[in-house]
């Protein structure tokens, strides 16, 4: 019954939700470093926008082309309204691109580790996903390696920038450079869900590029520098060639009004995004300090999360859940990816983590 391609399949695994672990396993509180989230949480200023919301639309069908944000978006990153796609998160925008670009037995380059719902989504498409190993000593994604990785099958190639789980941030000149080499047939897509925590570089986006290459295409999400993951809000910047046939790809009514209304109130307070940043930058100044103080190996992050290796990865995911902390423990083989919290969950999971360090085996080095 089943398509060749969802047959091949891993069942699927809940995530659940940290209420539901927390009682499972009999902890008062479980915060979640797991997920990126944003530790500051929302702008006030959307619970405003949600609380004066028009009830009465209930009944109607949202705006299918998001037009006061699209108008928002398209004036402040300076791109054609027309060449903005929105979706109901990144992780539909995957789903979409992969449903546009790949038919079974087409190729989908990345490198690894990366985003896993690249290989999901191309999987579900019936594609095969090629993987270009990341420098291990740096974590930074090997552009070289991938351009090796072309072949005549490759459709799509992702680039996420900066890398999830590595951290690692790619300049505009380097993917400029390796963008001249790719083949103007093969979609290059930039996830810069992350692109916003970017410091020290004046404009870390490669939307500078669009212009320049026509198989560019950037992804950009609300869910984490805006905190509005619950709302699912993402885009693209795509290119104007693709972007009608794209349009139909998408389901006609995917964002509903609350969360046009939510991203809208979201985008316009830069005060807050601001704040975030503030307190992002010196989370990730605190704990980059405490982790080589301890001389416990990690790659540089321009992100809000950190991967760091210890020798007993699993032991210390479980360590830190026992004390109320979830993080990422099975992502990467012999490595733990982490989200910054707030200043006090920080403070609390460095102790914790000392804790654990001494009364284990010694580190990975
Ligand atoms: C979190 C994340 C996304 C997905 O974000 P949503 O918009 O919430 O679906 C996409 N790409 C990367 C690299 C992410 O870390």
């Amino acid at each position: 019954m089943l398509r060749k391609s969802i047959a091949g399949l891993p069942d699927y695994v809940s995530d659940s939700t940290p209420e539901r672990i927390a009682k499972a396993a009999g902890l008062a509180k479980l915060t979640r470093l797991s997920f990126n989230e944003n530790p500051v949480g929302t702008s006030p200023k959307v619970q405003e926008a949600i609380a004066n919301w028009t009830f009465s639309q209930a009944r109607s069908y949202p705006d299918p082309d998001a037009m006061p944000l699209r108008t928002a978006v398209a004036g402040r990153l300076q791109v054609p309204a027309d060449q903005l796609l929105f979706s109901s998160g990144l992780d539909e925008m995957i789903a979409l691109i992969c449903r546009t670009f790949l038919d079974v037995g087409d190729e989908s380059l990345q490198p690894w580790p990366t985003y896993p719902e690249y290989q999901l989504q191309a999987a579900i498409a019936g594609a095969v996903t090629v993987n270009a190993p990341v420098d291990d000593a740096t974590g930074r994604i090997d552009l070289q390696a991938l351009l090796t990785g072309i072949t005549a099958k490759t459709k799509v190639i992702w680039l996420c920038n900066p890398n999830n789980p590595t951290g690692t941030y790619l300049q505009v000149s380097e993917i400029a450079e390796f963008m001249a080499q790719v083949p103007a047939e093969i979609l290059v897509v930039v996830d810069e869900a992350y692109i916003d925590f970017v410091d020290q570089v004046p404009n870390p986006s490669v939307l500078s590029l669009i212009t320049k290459f026509a198989n560019l295409l950037v992804m950009r999400t609300f869910s984490k520098l805006y905190g509005l993951a619950n709302f699912r809000v993402g885009f693209s910047i795509v290119p104007k060639t693709l972007i009608p046939k794209m349009q139909n790809v998408r389901l006609p009514y995917n964002i509903s009004g609350l969360s046009q209304t939510a991203a809208l109130a979201a985008w316009k307070d830069v005060a807050f995004t601001q704040k975030v940043k503030r307190q992002l930058f010196a989370a990730r100044q605190q704990w980059t300090a405490f982790f080589d103080h301890h001389h416990i190996r990690h790659y540089a992050t321009q992100t809000n999360f950190m991967l760091y290796q210890v020798a007993q990865p699993q032991a210390l995911g479980a360590f830190l859940k026992q004390h109320g902390y979830l993080v990422r423990d099975s992502m990467v083989p012999g490595w733990i990816r982490q989200s910054f919290g707030t200043p006090e969950q920080d403070a609390e999971v460095q102790g914790l983590l000392l804790d654990f360090l001494k009364t284990t085996s010694p580190l990975a080095k």
